[in-house]
């Protein structure tokens, strides 16, 4: 804060506020709130009702009842301050509240201060992704002989994998998409009611949340017999994503991840099919930074962890996507998930 000029840091909502105390604020009409100033040292405001189950780590607590206001008492722990950080998921409900206490200052946002410090995990952040990404490969590798498609609507196997999520390990299944034939050409598909049958290519992306931290994988599967054109399409982003993994390494900027994976996908033809960027990062969020997308280039360290996941999407025919979570160590890439990247055959 001092480096960046910044006299008062306000975190609620969101995942900055458990990165630094292992809590998380619940998103709420009742303000909890985080205010750093170098003065005071970090003091937490959190409505009273909360207080029984609030453990929070480096801080100080303080409870606000319901006839108090939270926004009073914690802008009165800075005076006229000339720049305040905030964290980007606070409700306008409070900023704007705050804006009206402390007019005139320079508003940016937290992530300026804290995303530099929680693109590089430490071990034990990466202990619990790769735990999580283990237990998402085990439910992939479950999928073939374990699961019925054909017949079945994709929402009745998201909520298979959904369940599955948890029971290999996870705390909670964060988000499940079944997306198959036409529908797989959405790559943020809802599953829905089409039956699955015979022909058709099923994109499953889905993960979980362990110990705060989130898997992300893909595979893509098919009901019964590729065609040729099936297979060529699901090589191309096989290689693609083989090839954005192999370029992952300290020094090298985040844009060549993506100019890697996109070079074999545009060489084998589809290249306008393939409509997002390579990959983004991961930890306490499902996306953050560091993205790996053409026009960044930030640098590459050991111990950034992301996804490389290319895909190839064509309109009211299918879609391909295959995503590992990988973390740039310094022998190079170091994909937490294993699972077969084959075209793999589902009943
Ligand atoms: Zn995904
Ligand atoms: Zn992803």
């Amino acid at each position: 804060m001092t480096d960046s000029g910044v006299d008062v840091t306000l975190l609620s909502v969101g995942a900055d506020l458990p990165y630094f105390t292992g809590y998380e604020a619940m998103a709420s009409e009742r303000l909890t709130v985080l205010v750093v100033t170098p003065a005071s040292g970090p003091v937490m405001f959190i409505p009273q009702l909360e207080a029984p189950r609030v453990t929070a780590n480096h801080v100080e607590v303080r409870a606000w009842d319901e006839l108090e206001d939270p926004v009073d008492l914690a802008a009165s722990l800075a005076n006229s301050p000339g720049r305040i950080a905030v964290g980007v998921h606070m409700w306008s409900l409070f900023l704007t509240r705050f804006q009206k206490r402390w007019t005139g200052a320079d508003w940016v946002p937290a992530s300026t201060l804290t995303s530099p410090m929680r693109l590089l995990k430490d071990a034990e952040e990466i202990d619990l992704m790769r735990r999580a990404a283990h237990a998402v490969d085990r439910v992939m590798d479950m999928i073939p002989d374990g699961l019925q498609f054909s017949g079945r609507s994709e929402a009745q196997v998201a909520r298979n994998l959904a369940e599955l999520t948890v029971a290999e390990g996870h705390d909670e299944a964060a988000f499940t998409i079944v997306a198959s034939g036409p529908n797989g050409a959405s790559p943020h598909h809802h599953p829905g009611d089409r039956v699955m049958g015979e022909g058709d290519l099923v994109v499953c992306d889905f993960g979980g949340r362990l110990g705060g931290y989130y898997s992300d994988s893909t595979r893509t599967f098919v009901v019964g017999t590729p065609s040729h054109h099936q297979l060529e399409v699901h090589a191309a982003v096989a290689a693609a994503n083989e090839a954005g993994r192999s370029a992952v390494a300290p020094g090298v900027p985040c844009q060549e991840i993506d100019r890697a994976a996109r070079a074999v996908i545009d060489q084998a033809g589809f290249g306008e099919f393939f409509i997002h960027r390579t990959g983004h990062g991961i930890g306490l969020e499902v996306h953050e930074h560091p993205y790996m997308v053409e026009g960044n280039d930030q640098i590459l360290q050991r111990s950034m962890t992301f996804s490389v996941e290319p895909g190839i999407y064509m309109p009211d025919e299918l879609g391909v996507r295959i995503e590992d979570i990988v973390v740039c160590t310094d022998e190079g890439p170091d994909s937490l998930n294993r699972a077969s990247r084959e075209l793999t055959t589902v009943a």
